[in-house]
């Protein structure tokens, strides 16, 4: 598999799933867009790339606002000569019970979780389209399938990003653009990091694998996805979860 000849942009790279996304195109000989709010772990990742003897740009870019997102896109095409792929990465948690839930926890999930991927897919339609090739993959929840107590907000971000792939995919695919979802279960990033002991132990006991996935189990599906070998595949929700919801 490679991706030389190939620009991937990656929301929320700077670190976590992001990171390790960005990563694997790189080392299968792509180049990368790295997209975060924080750019000084954007630019850390970007180097990281360069190092391995790729173009990378990292670019400090709120996913929730259309007009940072579609400069990001532009100076994407005139610096790295185009874009082929979009990884919609980039997700926050403002966690609560239903009941206590305030609306800024509630609008700030849908801002960044999905309106952060319309943003982004609409803006890299366009060069996609005239290009009749391009790749998008969403990386939706397990907890978009299932629900999870405390997450209202982030699991109907999650389930709204399915229908959107279902759609975007469905409006696309004349012209040769494939759009699939990835929904990781449980895995060892930073939004993770914060669950206490007694509620790590208690999902581990409902993953068949035993352990928490890492990035790079994400990473690997998302590149498949990507790929030219997955250009009959589109519409479709591939879970990354050890099991735990099937
Ligand atoms: P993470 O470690 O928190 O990384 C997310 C990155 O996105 C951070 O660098 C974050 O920056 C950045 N970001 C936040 N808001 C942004 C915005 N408005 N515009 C641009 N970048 C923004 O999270 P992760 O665990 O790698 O998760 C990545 C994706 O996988 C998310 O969509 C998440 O919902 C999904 N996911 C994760 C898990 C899991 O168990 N970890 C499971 C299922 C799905 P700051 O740190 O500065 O906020």
């Amino acid at each position: 598999m490679t991706f030389d000849g190939r620009v991937s942009i990656v929301t929320g790279a700077g670190q976590g799933i992001g990171r390790a996304i960005a990563l694997r195109f790189a080392s299968l000989g792509g180049d990368v867009m790295v997209v975060d709010i924080d750019i000084d772990s954007a630019e850390e990742t970007a180097r990281e790339i360069g190092s391995m003897g790729r173009k990378a740009m990292a670019m400090k870019v709120d996913v929730g606002n259309m007009d940072e997102v579609e400069r990001m896109v532009g100076e994407c095409v005139e610096r790295l000569g185009g874009v082929h792929i979009l990884v919609n990465n980039a997700g926050i948690t403002r966690d609560n019970l239903i009941l206590r839930m305030k609306e800024d926890e509630w609008d700030s999930v849908m801002r960044v979780n999905l309106r952060g991927p319309f943003n982004c897919t609409r803006a890299v339609l366009k060069v996609m389209s005239r290009q009749r090739y391009g790749r998008v993959i969403n990386i939706a929840s397990i907890v978009g399938l299932m629900g999870n107590i405390g997450q209202s907000n982030y699991s109907a971000s999650k389930a709204g990003l399915i229908g959107f792939t279902k759609t975007v995919a469905r409006e696309v695919a004349t012209r040769n653009i494939t759009c699939n979802a990835v929904a990781p279960g449980f895995i060892d990033t930073a939004m993770t990091r914060t669950l206490t002991e007694k509620v790590r132990q208690e999902l581990l006991s409902n993953i068949p694998m035993k352990r928490l996935g890492t990035p790079e189990d994400v990473a690997h599906a998302v590149v498949f996805l990507a790929s030219e070998d997955a250009g009959y595949i589109t519409g479709h929700v591939l879970s990354v979860n050890g099991g735990m919801y099937m």
